[in-house]
């Protein structure tokens, strides 16, 4: 049986995380306590908890070609820079090339009891026993 794992976040870290769990034979869960993919790079007018910020005319500071998955380049007609509509776009194109979406769970906030969690997965081993989900 394929050993599970936890990935806290839907941002361009847990999209890359979700996909090498699946390449390396592993089932990945992915929670994120947003309604959507991207993270930082997802604008909105509001400002929500726990989630970093952007402005609406944010471009990000590194080339395309510095910034993009290793094996997922974007696309030919995008600025260099790259404004962050299109990073969240080119993450949206990512999720669906390699099928993550039905990895993720949304609207789900993850919390880590570190001082429980060698006790924890002792005694309840299935399914993430040193994390406490909460919906909100
Ligand atoms: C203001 C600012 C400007 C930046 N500009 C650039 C730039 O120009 N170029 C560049 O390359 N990088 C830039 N960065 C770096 C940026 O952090 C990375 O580009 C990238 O977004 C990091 O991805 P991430 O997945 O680690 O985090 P994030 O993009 O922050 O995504 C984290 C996700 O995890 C979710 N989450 C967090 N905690 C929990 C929890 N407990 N439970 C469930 N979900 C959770 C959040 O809702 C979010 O969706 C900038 C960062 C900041 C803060």
């Amino acid at each position: 049986m394929a050993k599970r794992v936890a990935i806290v976040g839907a941002g361009v870290c847990g999209l890359a995380s979700i996909r090498c769990c699946l390449e390396g034979g592993l089932e990945p869960t992915c929670f994120e306590r947003s309604d959507d993919i991207g993270g930082l790079w997802r604008f909105t007018e509001h400002v929500e908890e726990g989630r970093a910020s952007l402005y609406r005319s944010v471009v990000s500071n590194s080339c395309k070609e510095m910034s993009c998955y290793s094996d997922f380049p974007f696309p030919e007609d995008c600025p260099n820079y790259v404004p962050n509509s299109q990073l969240l776009k080119y993450l949206k194109m990512y999720a669906n090339q390699f099928n993550l979406l039905k990895y993720i769970q949304f609207k789900i906030s993850l919390g880590i009891e570190r001082s429980l969690n060698i006790v924890l997965y002792r005694r309840h081993p299935p399914p993430f026993p040193f994390l406490r989900t909460e919906t909100r």
